[in-house]
């Protein structure tokens, strides 16, 4: 794959790094890279690898853009309002750079169609906010032996792992089952509208990284980002031998479709609002940890919680004792939750997730507390 006159121009300024010189962009145009979710992550991270030379791009989603997407989808425009997003954004990437092949894949990936579309492709970016086919994407890049470089975002945070075959810990090492944190809905959670931006583009970077072969590889870290407090975090994240999918004796051994409905994970406790409120009626004095942000902690929390916002929360897991059993407490319990997995990884035996959150304790316990 040498490059052309009009290539070499057009990537002067990556054929001046020694790092990745002829050699690395030769191995960026015969790369073949698939983006799943050409949403707020898969817009910088389509972006910048069509940009970067980045030969075969694949763009799969089968949404349509929508005028709230514009906040943070930039590769798309209010012109283009309505159309299939694979479409939309393969017109974009092509006029950016028309030295690249850009593959629109108009679909939902499913269990049926993984294995096909996964087969054209070297390299897998996971830009969904869709729990299950998150899931869906890791079984299969474990299985079919694809790298990965996985990113979700939730409000203010968010975070990233790359998983490479036989080398490192996949997704579902880190979050066993289920747990919504980091992958609700963006329409009903909001999200800051460069958060993605952020996240996508470091995407982008390790994809690089690993097709030109240059740099460390983000694999055996989870990469946490706090824009509020402007901070990255790093969570040392090792292959659990009982992993379901890369561990010893795999349960998952064909792509499935996941049911939707969150799953508590094996070892996370569930407290509805009701049993929290019995518990504490009886003296229990059980560890509360509130992960939420500092504006939703001061606008009301339950006595005696400590405050530690899930973004901050790697950090802090030392200080919990691992005895202590702690509560996990969020908006409607799909941060705690993911907070759970963390605790678990850290090695508290017996985390509990308050369901539903303050929204549910707000409902059924105590309706002055004020839930933002
Ligand atoms: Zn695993």
């Amino acid at each position: 794959m040498s490059l052309s006159d009009s290539e070499r121009e057009r990537y002067r300024r990556h054929l001046t790094l020694g790092e990745i010189g002829a050699t690395g962009q030769e191995r960026l145009k015969a790369a073949r890279v698939l983006i799943v979710g050409a949403g707020g992550l898969g817009s910088p991270a389509a972006l910048y690898l069509a940009a970067a030379g980045c030969g075969t791009l694949g763009l799969l989603d089968d949404d349509r853009v929508d005028l709230s997407n514009l906040q943070r989808q930039v590769l798309f425009d209010s012109a283009h309002l309505g159309e299939l997003k694979a479409e939309s954004g393969r017109e974009r990437l092509s006029a950016l750079n028309p030295e690249v092949r850009i593959i629109a894949h108009a679909l939902e990936l499913r269990a049926a169609n993984v294995r096909e579309l996964f087969a054209q492709y070297d390299l897998v970016l996971d830009g969904t906010d869709r729990l299950a086919t998150r899931y869906l994407i890791n079984d299969a890049c474990v299985i079919l032996r694809r790298p990965l470089v996985s990113a979700a975002i939730h409000r203010f945070e968010g975070h990233l792992m790359t998983y490479v075959p036989g080398q490192s810990a996949c997704y579902r090492c880190v979050f066993p089952q289920g747990g919504d944190g980091m992958v609700a809905n963006c329409a009903e959670a909001g999200v800051l509208g460069v958060l993605p931006g952020v996240l996508g583009t470091l995407q982008a970077t390790e994809a690089i990284k690993l097709i030109t072969g240059v740099g460390e590889p983000l694999t055996g870290r989870l990469l946490t980002y706090d824009a509020l407090a402007m901070r990255f975090a790093e969570f040392r994240v090792k292959r659990r031998r009982d992993c379901a999918v890369c561990g010893d004796a795999p349960t998952i051994t064909e792509p499935r479709d996941m049911a939707t409905q969150a799953v508590t994970p094996e070892g996370v406790r569930r407290l509805t609002a009701a049993e929290l409120h019995e518990l504490l009626q009886r003296g229990e004095r059980p560890l509360l940890v509130d992960v939420r942000e500092d504006a939703e902690f001061a606008a009301g929390h339950l006595p005696g919680a400590v405050h530690i916002p899930l973004g901050q929360l790697p950090q802090h897991l030392a200080e919990i004792k691992p005895q202590s059993d702690p509560v996990f407490i969020c908006r409607s319990g799909g941060r705690s939750m993911m907070a759970c997995q963390l605790a678990l990884r850290a090695g508290i035996r017996s985390p509990a997730n308050l369901e539903g959150g303050m929204s549910a304790w707000a409902a059924s316990i105590d309706p002055s507390v004020r839930v933002l």
